[in-house]
């Protein structure tokens, strides 16, 4: 399998399975219900770690929960703890909603404290990082490659967390200082703190998964300085950390990207509750995972039909077979995880009749359907293909009725009726 790779700027090779594969994905801060855009990485990181295991890789996937942090702070003075508590619950419920499954590991920042401290003092003790008043900061002079994976130049590097009692202009903060209204810190060699975001994802990465490990993954608004920043506390400490950068092209919202300022909020929950999570992971396979993806009434209308096209096919016999076509499914997968050449194969299968490896490829997306239709319902289809054959069509459009009624659609075909759930 090939991925694209930001720090390689092409496309690299994993491991013939059944290597272990080692993803690390950047997650939320936790302060409110996330956007449908933040769904983005944690669908394509657990779609990714079910297609490896599919092709037999051993996968683990760790994705991180930020739960300290100046967001939280500012969005519950003096109850940060409390509200990051509940904030981490909405996240958990949130994503279960679509289906797939949870991470096999889900750290938390509070929870990994004294590993951040220890990894800070090891920078330190080797002339990585130095403290001022009670913050630390990352010397970026020391690092020769600082700058190479969102591609500046080391001494052009734009200035970050401004700091006049910074050595430099481009060093960042690893431990900050606990300042009035801050309402979560700990104790630390370098007085009372917290630990800066990127020092957080470094070391919970390396605790789950090691040293060294294959993939990290987050939006593309992580380039720099997040993932940046990452790179150097792990490689300065001698560390290889992560191989392959996968950045997903973020969701743009009416064709600008969904920001809260431009009021343009629409959080992962309400478009589960509007449009059905199978509509939306759906929506989701219709972009290139490294493009932007455009979230509109009309994108989301259209993946419905698409979704209803494939409920309607399942729902009918099967008409053609060929288990060869796996391999097509597979090739687009295979080449940087091309979700919509993949769904292109699905839609040929689709229009051929192909449902067992229409059932099998959907699978892979947390899209499998084989609804289990009620009795009465059944009774009704029955009785209406019964009707049809005694060409009473007034008795069987009054059945469609009442079948639509329970909530199903139906599809006719040569003696039967197919039926399908109307969402
Ligand atoms: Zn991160």
């Amino acid at each position: 399998m090939r991925l694209s790779s930001t720090w390689h700027r092409e496309k690299v090779d994993l491991p013939e399975p059944p290597a272990t594969i080692g993803i690390y994905t950047c997650g939320p801060t936790v302060y409110q219900r996330i956007h449908v855009g933040n769904a983005r990485p944690f669908v394509l990181s657990m779609w990714l770690r079910a297609w490896l295991r599919e092709q037999g890789y051993s996968v683990k996937l760790v994705e991180n929960i930020t739960d300290v942090n100046d967001k939280i702070y500012d969005a519950a003075p003096g109850a940060s703890a409390e509200l990051a508590r509940r904030a981490t619950r909405w996240y958990v419920e949130d994503t279960d909603l679509l289906g797939l499954g949870r991470p096999d590991a889900e750290p938390r920042a509070t929870e990994t404290v004294p590993e951040i401290v220890a990894a800070i003092e090891q920078l330190i003790e080797q002339g990585y990082a130095y403290a001022v008043d009670g913050d630390v900061y990352f010397r970026v002079g020391r690092y020769a490659e600082y700058g190479r994976l969102s591609g500046q130049r080391p001494d052009q590097v734009a200035e970050q967390e401004p700091n006049p009692r910074k050595e430099d202009p481009r060093d960042f903060a690893l431990w900050k200082a606990n300042k009035p209204g801050e309402d979560t810190w700990w104790d630390s060699p370098w007085g009372r703190g917290r630990p800066g975001w990127h020092i957080e994802c470094s070391v919970m990465a390396e605790k789950e998964l090691g040293p060294s490990f294959d993939i990290h993954m987050g939006g593309i608004d992580l380039v720099f300085p997040h993932h940046e920043n990452e790179i150097a506390q792990s490689r300065a400490l001698g560390r290889e950390f992560a191989r392959i950068w996968m950045h997903n092209g973020l969701l743009r919202f009416t064709g600008e990207k969904m920001s809260k300022s431009a009021g343009n909020v629409v959080t992962l929950r309400e478009a589960v509750e509007r449009w059905g999570r199978e509509t939306l992971l759906l929506f989701f396979m219709t972009a290139h995972w490294s493009k932007p993806i455009d979230f509109s009434e009309e994108t989301m209308a259209q993946a419905q039909a698409q979704w209803r096209g494939f409920q309607e096919a399942l729902a009918l016999p099967e008409t053609g077979e060929d288990v060869q076509d796996w391999s097509r499914f597979e090739a687009a997968l295979e080449d940087d995880f091309n979700t919509p050449d993949a769904l292109a194969v699905l839609h040929e299968w689709r229009g051929r009749g192909s449902n067992t490896l229409l059932q099998r490829g959907l699978a892979v997306f947390g899209l499998a359907v084989q609804p289990s239709v009620p009795e009465d319902v059944r009774r009704l289809a029955d009785e209406r293909t019964a009707a049809r054959e005694a060409r009473d069509f007034a008795r069987a459009d009054e059945l469609r009725r009442r079948i639509e009624e329970l909530g199903w659609q139906t599809t006719d075909y040569r003696g039967g009726t197919a039926l399908w759930p109307r969402r």
